[in-house]
């Protein structure tokens, strides 16, 4: 056999980009200033890629909040849940997450993709699951894990999803899987057609909801509150790491298939435990974002001002109050060098091409927040005009007779 490491070619194509000066990928920021700037190469760039749609990841409350705990309890616990690395603050914050959620119980991961892939120990080998054309890798990689197989629906399209449903009396299909608030597109997923269907034809309904809890539904609880459809979700997953600004993740759902999970999740078991800072983080953030509801209008008023520029600059955005603007580009190329515009301009962004989307695509991702002023969501705008105006100038230019 040839040697393993002699077929691997990534380092090659990163090589070439970053002699382009185009490589958008594991740019480390030297420190930040706040949720909102980052500096880089020793230049402050307003932060459009991060997650963190309440503001809360350099919120004093929730720092304060997470150094006490680490003074208490130290960095680690330095074993499983399962294998005494529990703490009584895990409990208190599953305890909190059940109560504001308002489902029977709650097991906490020490990610947001834990969580996810702990959805697989509810399958077995051969049970099919019906997911979204754009649900997150997590869940792919949970039902891969399972030995179960995902039959993919085109996105949002319940047409397909009752076909597939139809096709096999409902039988075979064990579970529907969407997210609520698509991370990659930033639209929202059909739930009352995808509930429907899922309660016509007796399959559980799981739900991700990384993105949507704490910036949608009246309290922050998530898609299925925006749309008055909690009881039709069976379980739900989130994670800490988006609008609660931490680490973490959680599986939400009825007292005996949490009680699985707890012994039968592999990324539950086999793996440490959420740290006490990280765990003491979110019951702050928590805090806030029942505390504070005008951080969630902040963010979709800010997030409708950008995605309704830039719509008006050409970009083929659909104008939206959700915090994700995906901006589509035509191919990879035109993706990086976008990104590397709007880099020069003073705006970090998000560049997305597979496996983060479906072959063929890329995207250009910008994550508003409720930390941007108004003067951050100037500067995300005028750098999409810029970057605008020179694709066009550069397309002049490769077409002009030489
Ligand atoms: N689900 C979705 C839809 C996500 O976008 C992400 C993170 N990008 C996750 C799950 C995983 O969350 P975490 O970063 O906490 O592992």
């Amino acid at each position: 056999m040839a040697d393993l490491f002699a077929r691997l070619q990534l380092h090659e194509a990163v090589q070439s980009l970053t002699e382009q000066g185009l490589y958008p990928f594991y740019r480390a920021a030297e420190t930040r200033h706040g949720s909102a700037e980052v500096v880089i190469d020793g230049r402050t760039l307003v932060q459009a890629s991060a997650h963190d749609y309440l503001g809360l990841s350099c919120d004093a409350r929730v720092i304060e909040a997470a150094v006490a705990a680490t003074r208490r309890l130290g960095t680690g616990t330095c074993a499983s849940r399962v294998a005494n690395g529990s703490l009584a603050l895990h409990e208190e914050l599953e305890g909190r997450l059940a109560d504001f959620l308002s489902r029977p119980a709650v097991m906490v991961t020490a990610t947001g993709y834990q969580a996810n892939l702990a959805l697989g120990a509810l399958l077995d080998r051969g049970d099919k699951v019906a997911g979204d054309q754009l649900i997150h890798a997590s869940l792919i990689d949970a039902v891969a894990l399972s030995r179960a197989r995902l039959v993919r629906f085109r996105h949002n399209d319940l047409t397909r999803l009752e076909r597939l449903l139809q096709a096999s009396d409902g039988h075979d299909f064990g579970l529907i899987i969407t997210e609520g608030l698509f991370s990659t597109s930033g639209d929202l997923c059909d739930l009352p057609g995808i509930a429907e269907l899922a309660r016509r034809h007796g399959v559980r309904l799981a739900l991700d909801s990384a993105h949507d809890l704490g910036v949608l539904g009246r309290h922050g609880r998530g898609a299925a509150e925006h749309f008055g459809l909690e009881p039709a979700v069976d379980v739900q997953t989130v994670t800490f790491s988006k609008a609660l600004g931490g680490v973490g993740g959680a599986v939400a759902g009825p007292d005996h298939v949490i009680a699985h999970l707890r012994h039968d999740a592999r990324s539950m078991l086999f793996t440490s435990a959420l740290s006490p800072a990280s765990a003491a983080a979110a019951l702050a953030a928590l805090d806030i974002v029942i505390g504070e509801p005008e951080r969630r209008q902040r963010v979709r008023q800010a997030a409708a001002l950008v995605s309704g520029a830039l719509a008006d600059l050409g970009f083929a955005v659909t104008p939206s109050d959700r915090p994700i603007v995906a901006v589509p580009a035509d191919d990879e190329l035109s993706c990086f060098r976008l990104w590397k515009e709007l880099f020069d301009a003073g705006v970090l962004t998000c560049a997305m091409i597979p496996p983060g989307v479906p072959d063929g695509r890329s995207v250009i991702r910008v994550a508003v927040t409720a930390a941007h002023t108004d003067r951050h969501l100037e500067r995300i705008v005028d750098a999409f005009a810029a970057g605008k105006t020179n694709a066009q100038t550069r397309s002049a230019n490769e077409h002009m007779p030489a």
